[in-house]
C-alpha cells in the first residue's frame, strides 16, 4: 500500500516520518540523506549525513568541519536502515557520487531520484534503472519543448572557434564533464582551469574518474597561442565580461544563462522531457511525485495512466 504521507514537505525540506530522516534538507537536521554534493542539495551542519564517499569528499571540501557531525558512507546498492525504513543508494548519473535513494517500507518501494541524467558521461557512474511503486522525480526540465541536444555536437562547436575561449561552468560536476568532452572531441584544444576548480578535479582523480588533461591557468599562457579553453566558475565568468580577444561561452542547460543564443553551449546534467518519460516507462511506478520545476505538464501527459502528485 502506498502511504500518501511517506514523504512530506515541511520547512526543512522533504521529510520521511516513517524513518525520521530528510532527503536533501534545506536546513540542517538530525538525519540527512544527501543525494549529491551540489549546494542546493547538500547544506552544511547536519548531524548525521548518509551519502556516498565522493559526496562526503565534496561536502568536506566546501564546508570543512561543518560538513557533518557524522558521515555514514555507503556504496551504490549497499542497503542500510534509518528508523523503520530500508534504504539503498542507486547511481543517478548526474555527477560523481550522485545517488538516487530507494526507500522500502512495508513492502512498498519509493524512489527519490535527486538530480539525474541519462546522457553518457565518462566522469561518473552511469545511471542505474530500478523499478519502483512511487517515483519521486525532479521536473527541472519537464516540458515537452525541452530536449537537450547531443553534448558531442555541442562541444564540437569549440572546434570552429579560432580564438582562445573563456568557458563558464559550475565548478562541481559540469567542469569535469567539459574537460573530458574537450579532451575527447577537441583534441587540439588545451584546457586551462581556474584555481577554484583544481581541488574538485583532484577529488575526481582520487576516486578514479580523471577528467583528462588540463593545467592550472597562468596569466602568460593565453598570450602564446589561440587554442586555449579557460574554464572558469560562474562568478569569474561574469567578472570577465569585458574580456577582449577571447570568445565567451557559458555551458548550461538553461537558456537564460547563455551570454547570447549564438554563444550557447547547451550541455545539461539533468533529464529532459523524453528522459523523464523513458525513466517512468522503465520504473513502472503506480504514482509519480514531482519536485523542482513544474510537474503540471507531466501530470497532464500521464493523466488517466499514472497518478501524479506535485510535491513542490
Ligand atoms: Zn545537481
Ligand atoms: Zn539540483
Amino acid at each position: 500500500m502506498i502511504l500518501a504521507d511517506f514523504i512530506v514537505v515541511n520547512d526543512n525540506g522533504l521529510y520521511c516520518p516513517y524513518g525520521g530522516f530528510y532527503l536533501d534538507p534545506k536546513l540542517p537536521v538530525q538525519h540527512a540523506v544527501i543525494s549529491h554534493a551540489h549546494g542546493d542539495h547538500a547544506v552544511s551542519a547536519n548531524t548525521n549525513v548518509y551519502c556516498t564517499e565522493p559526496t562526503s569528499a565534496f561536502m568536506t571540501l566546501r564546508y570543512g568541519k561543518l560538513a557533518a557531525k557524522q558521515f555514514h558512507l555507503y556504496c551504490f546498492r549497499q542497503t542500510f536502515t534509518i528508523g523503520q525504513v530500508q534504504l539503498t543508494l542507486i547511481s543517478a548519473g548526474h555527477m560523481l557520487g550522485s545517488a538516487q535513494v530507494l526507500m522500502e517500507y512495508q513492502g512498498t518501494r519509493y524512489l527519490y531520484t535527486g538530480d539525474y541524467k541519462v546522457q553518457p558521461d565518462a566522469t561518473c557512474d552511469p545511471i542505474e534503472w530500478v523499478k519502483t511503486d512511487v517515483l519521486i522525480t525532479e521536473t527541472t526540465f519537464a516540458d515537452p519543448k525541452t530536449q537537450h541536444p547531443d553534448p558531442v555536437t555541442e562541444i564540437k562547436k569549440l572546434n570552429d572557434i579560432k580564438s582562445n575561449i573563456l568557458l563558464g561552468a559550475y565548478a562541481l560536476g559540469k567542469s569535469q564533464r567539459l574537460i573530458n568532452l574537450i579532451n575527447t572531441h577537441c583534441p587540439q584544444k588545451k584546457v586551462l582551469v581556474h584555481h577554484r576548480i583544481m581541488p574538485v578535479n583532484l577529488i575526481y582523480e582520487r576516486f578514479g574518474f580523471s577528467p583528462g588533461n588540463y593545467q592550472m591557468y597562468g596569466r602568460k599562457l593565453m598570450k602564446e597561442q589561440k587554442e586555449y579553453v579557460y574554464l572558469v566558475p560562474p562568478f569569474t565568468f561574469e567578472s570577465y565580461f569585458k574580456a577582449t580577444g577571447v570568445k565567451r561561452l557559458f555551458a548550461s542547460g538553461w537558456k537564460n544563462l547563455q551570454a547570447n543564443q549564438n554563444d550557447a553551449l547547451f550541455i545539461s546534467d539533468h533529464v529532459d522531457w523524453n528522459d523523464i518519460l523513458q525513466c517512468i516507462k522503465f520504473a513502472e511506478p503506480k504514482q509519480v511525485w514531482t519536485l523542482h520545476g513544474d510537474g503540471r505538464q507531466l501530470k497532464a501527459h500521464l493523466d488517466g495512466d499514472i497518478e501524479v502528485k506535485l510535491l513542490g
